[in-house]
């Protein structure tokens, strides 16, 4: 398959492009396209072989359901059975933006996206080339991250390019997304909202907005099964193996030495402040704040190939703010967790 990529500056889109894009969305073919959290790879939501596209090109578990996208609240309504007033604070106050609300489907979306659930999935994307490619296609896009499944997410076209090349129809670049890590998914179908995987907007925003909320177990207990189907596969991962390390930046590099004294080559990914103190083969800085870590992740877990070292070392980083996502992400995305 020939894949057609469009280079679009956000600020200034080309409306020709996006024609075209959303033409092939339409048309039932699958096209990536950027979001503020991660690139995402796109098919008509209302038909059952266009989604299939998706599956096929991702390697997708067909257990895993897909999230609908739509330009605005109306549409969103149009997906679903009711919209409690929870779910329409959260939608008010967040929306456009990273946020997810799973809510009842009305059927509308073909059976493949909500992979046979009762309840769907739906996001509001804030990206000005998701919106207008969204406004121009006028249907609701199912769209996972358009990655290779298990790999980490895109948050640049080349990414993308480098996953999907020939295997999708389309390839909007829209250059690097914002907040780089996926969406918050929020079960709105309880009185209490539960956050099912922590993502761009934090538990703390949404305390702040709705008063309570929970969390899903399962992201504290590996033993429970998640909510959300996708949580419970391996994700994210560098092709090299990767050790998750909490202690200071001594015990890592203490781990650091003693691995290269047994012949292997070390990368170690950390903050700029552990960069300064650190010794390793190659030393991939994240960034100096949780927002920067959390814009960088992807890209970082993607630097190092078969070949390059023999074993990442990554630091860990404090649970708050966009901590959450980036903790939750790192501990799927590592083969082994050391707490010094
Ligand atoms: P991705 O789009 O690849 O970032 O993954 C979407 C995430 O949302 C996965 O973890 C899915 O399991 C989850 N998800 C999508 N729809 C639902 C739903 N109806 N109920 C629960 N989780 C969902
Ligand atoms: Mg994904």
């Amino acid at each position: 398959m020939l894949t057609k990529r469009w280079n679009i500056h956000q600020e200034n889109p080309d409306y020709q492009a996006i024609r075209e894009a959303a033409e092939l969305l339409r048309d039932g073919r699958t096209v990536a396209f950027p979001t503020e959290t991660v690139y995402g790879l796109g098919a008509d939501a209302t038909n059952e072989a266009a989604v299939s596209g998706i599956f096929r090109a991702k390697g997708r578990p067909e257990d895993n359901p897909l999230i609908a996208h739509v330009a605005t609240k109306e549409q969103l309504r149009s997906l679903v059975s009711t919209l409690p007033s929870v779910a329409e604070k959260l939608l008010d106050q967040f929306t456009p933006g990273p946020l997810t609300v799973v809510l009842p489907s009305n059927g509308v979306c073909a059976g493949n996206v909500t992979s046979g659930l009762s309840t769907i999935g739906v996001r509001i994307p804030e990206h000005p080339v998701a919106r207008e490619l969204l406004k121009a296609c006028d249907i609701p896009v199912a769209a996972p991250s358009a990655n290779i499944s298990g790999k980490p997410s895109p948050t640049t076209a080349d990414h993308v390019w480098e996953d999907l090349n020939g295997k999708i129809s389309g390839l909007v670049d829209g250059g690097s997304t914002g907040v780089g890590v996926e969406s918050t998914v929020v079960d709105c179908t309880q009185d209490v909202p539960i956050v099912l995987r922590p993502g761009g907007i934090t538990k703390e925003q949404l305390k702040a907005a709705v008063g309570s909320v929970m969390v899903d177990p399962a992201l504290a207990n590996t033993e429970e099964s998640p909510k959300a189907p996708g949580m419970k596969y391996t994700h994210y991962a560098p092709e090299v193996p990767m050790w998750l390390v909490a202690g200071t930046p001594e015990d890592l590099q203490a781990i650091i030495d003693r691995e290269q004294d047994g012949q292997k080559r070390i990368g170690a990914m950390v903050s700029t402040a552990t960069a300064d103190k650190l010794q390793a083969d190659r030393v991939i800085q994240l960034g100096s704040d949780l927002r920067e870590i959390a814009a960088s992740l992807y890209d970082a877990l993607r630097i190092f190939k078969n070949g390059d070292v023999d074993l990442i070392v990554c630091e860990t980083f404090p649970q708050t703010d966009i901590g959450q996502a980036i903790m939750n992400r790192l501990k799927k995305a590592a083969t082994s967790y050391v707490d010094k």
